[in-house]
């Protein structure tokens, strides 16, 4: 019996050798990587920290301002296994792993996961909650969208609300989100870049009235880095 691709996973499943098992082991998991890099962590919680970065490619949320739109085609980018990832991201000192995207949760993440976490990483994503959530993480960053809002289970998850503000409405919007996550969720108001000279002076105010908010800016892009 052959490899079987199960389609739009990125996975490649063949008959069990070994006990225990059930009748199919993974063999081997591509996903579809636009880059992977080692930088600093430019925003949210772990803002400075050094951290190893991999954007897969596919979304399907559309956002109009998106940055990334290069990254929405799945097949657009080349497929790598799992074990060429984290063997990459092991040339470098640090040890947190940050998968982003496009929207990293069209792929099944558990065999992603596992390799960094085997390899001594500590794993992040960065997700809008439109799809399931796959993978062993230790830090969830929510960023939802209002183009293909998140999955109940996403508010359940998150560790962090990071919500980019767009337009003034956003901030409306940024309170219903913040309404449906857990206590312990940290919440971050972000401009979107191209509009941040006219959003910081409404999101400055609303941290001051909603002092339960942090700001997040995008520190990469004013330092110039990845
Ligand atoms: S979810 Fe992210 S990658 Fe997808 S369209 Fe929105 S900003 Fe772009």
């Amino acid at each position: 019996m052959g490899s079987l691709n199960v389609a739009g996973m990125g996975f490649f499943l063949g008959p069990c050798t070994a006990r225990p098992c059930r009748s199919f082991v993974a063999m081997s998991v591509a996903l579809p990587v636009m880059e992977a890099f080692y930088t600093v962590q430019g925003e949210g919680r772990y803002t400075g920290q050094a951290a190893y970065f991999v954007r897969l490619g596919g979304c399907d949320v559309g956002c109009t301002w998106c940055d990334v739109k290069e990254s929405w085609d799945v097949h657009a980018h080349p497929l790598r296994t799992v074990e060429d990832i984290v063997r990459d991201a092991q040339h470098h000192p640090g040890r947190l792993a940050v998968i982003t995207g496009g929207e990293p949760l069209m792929h099944q993440l558990g065999p992603l996961t596992a390799a960094f976490i085997q390899a001594g990483f500590r794993t992040n994503i960065e997700t809008s909650g439109s799809h399931p959530l796959s993978g062993e993480w230790h830090h969830v960053c929510l960023s939802p969208k209002k183009f293909k809002q998140p999955l109940p289970q996403a508010y359940e998850r998150a560790d962090e609300l990071k919500v980019i503000v767009y337009n003034k409405h956003d901030l409306k919007w940024a309170e219903e989100q913040a309404a449906q996550v857990t206590a312990g969720c940290t919440l971050y108001l972000q401009p979107e870049w191209s509009k941040r000279e006219e959003m910081m002076p409404l999101i400055v105010e609303h941290v001051k009235a909603h002092p339960r908010w942090t700001i997040s800016l995008q520190t990469h892009k004013y330092l110039n880095i990845p």
